[in-house]
């Protein structure tokens, strides 16, 4: 991680909120210059669903969570009582791109199954954009696409 925070004089940075946090500038090319050099993460747990038992593995459950991100732990835990087991790992992700739900696994006996990623303690997240950070109510991209919808509508009405 580059120290920032002692090379750019107008930075400051706030906590609103665990793992969030809120930035001011002085100047557009401080903010730049943060974008370009530090993405913000948050530590996250993930249960990996929908896996067939035999692929139930140290090795492909580490495989899968790095898609997600930054892997900082990660084991298999046998379910207790004839229960099934199953993957969970702690990941440092980025949360300035969409929150990957889940991947594609496959092989040539099997085929290709969508294998779910369910979040643990996830903060505050848009099931619109799948952004974290604000919910689907204050949603930008949710916004635009209604507006986009009802001009839309307007051309047909007039058209
Ligand atoms: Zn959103």
């Amino acid at each position: 991680m580059l120290n920032i925070g002692r090379k750019l004089e107008s930075f400051q940075m706030k906590e609103i909120q665990s793992k969030l946090f809120q930035f001011f500038f002085k100047k557009e090319a401080d903010m730049k210059k943060i974008q370009q050099t530090w993405s913000l993460t948050a530590e996250v747990k993930v249960q990996i669903k929908n896996l067939l038992e035999y692929y139930k593995t140290v090795k492909l459950g580490r495989q899968l969570a790095a898609v997600v991100g930054e892997v900082m732990e990660y084991n298999l835990f046998e379910g207790e009582n004839g229960k099934k087991k199953f993957i969970k790992a702690k990941i440092r992700m980025k949360i300035d791109q969409p929150v990957k739900m889940g991947t594609n696994i496959g092989c040539k006996i099997d085929g290709i199954t969508w294998v779910d990623f369910k979040y643990e303690k996830l903060p505050t997240f848009c099931y619109f954009c799948r952004m974290i950070g604000h919910d689907e109510g204050i949603c930008e991209k949710a916004e635009e696409q209604e507006g986009g919808s009802q001009s839309k509508s307007k051309e047909l009405e007039h058209g």
